[in-house]
């Protein structure tokens, strides 16, 4: 046990808490997936796709690293970019990866769970405590999912840890609000500085 794991949880919005509390609890809506070397910090997301696992601290890592510890590896498709997934409903599936399939776990789930996921681009942020991250995309297909975002490709935005399933012309509309925001924060840096210049004794 390190010390890492009796850091305080104050500070902390209460939404975090509960799912931090819901993921202990093994609330089912709750991803919960183990931290490796932390325990007790699992992740709060909730089960739907999510880029990286999160802790209520917001300490993040990646999807697959807990397996590694008790199971097999991220299973990749061969030269005829086939691969064959043992699912929990329905056996053996057998599927074609796109080209930008980074590969699967090989304990997919149930079919309707099995996605071909791009890696993801990770758009940040400088501030003066560093770069921060505001935006990650990859490239997703769900071949099995009946309902909404549908079978074909898509781009998954995650923004404040929301998944998004965008089209090209909503990763253009997010593009345009990013120009916006951008025009907005000049004008706030305009406005800041002014305010400080008239701050100063004269
Ligand atoms: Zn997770
Ligand atoms: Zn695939």
């Amino acid at each position: 046990m390190s010390g890492d794991n009796i850091e305080p949880l104050t500070g902390i919005p209460q939404e975090r808490l509960d799912w931090h509390w819901g993921a202990l609890a093994h609330d089912p809506v709750v991803c919960a997936a183990e931290q490796p070397g932390q325990p007790g910090y699992p992740c709060i997301h909730n089960t739907l796709h999510h880029p990286h696992h999160e802790d209520v601290l917001g300490r993040t890592w990646p999807l697959h690293e807990r397996r590694l510890f008790v199971a097999p590896p991220r299973l990749i498709a061969g030269d005829d970019r086939t691969i064959t997934l043992d699912t929990t409903d329905h056996g053996p599936v057998v599927l074609t990866c796109p080209a930008w399939c980074i590969g699967h776990d090989s304990s997919p789930g149930a079919r309707i769970d099995i996605s071909h996921e791009s890696v993801e681009t990770v758009l940040t942020l400088p501030t003066p405590e560093g770069d921060v991250d505001h935006l990650t995309v990859l490239f997703e297909q769900r071949p099995f999912v009946a309902m909404s975002p549908g079978t074909g490709m898509f781009a998954n935005v995650e923004i404040n840890g929301m998944f998004h399933p965008a089209g090209p012309a909503d990763l253009d509309a997010i593009a345009d609000g990013l120009v916006a925001n951008a025009a907005e924060l000049r004008a706030t840096a305009r406005r800041l500085a002014d305010m400080v210049a008239e701050e100063q004794p004269r």
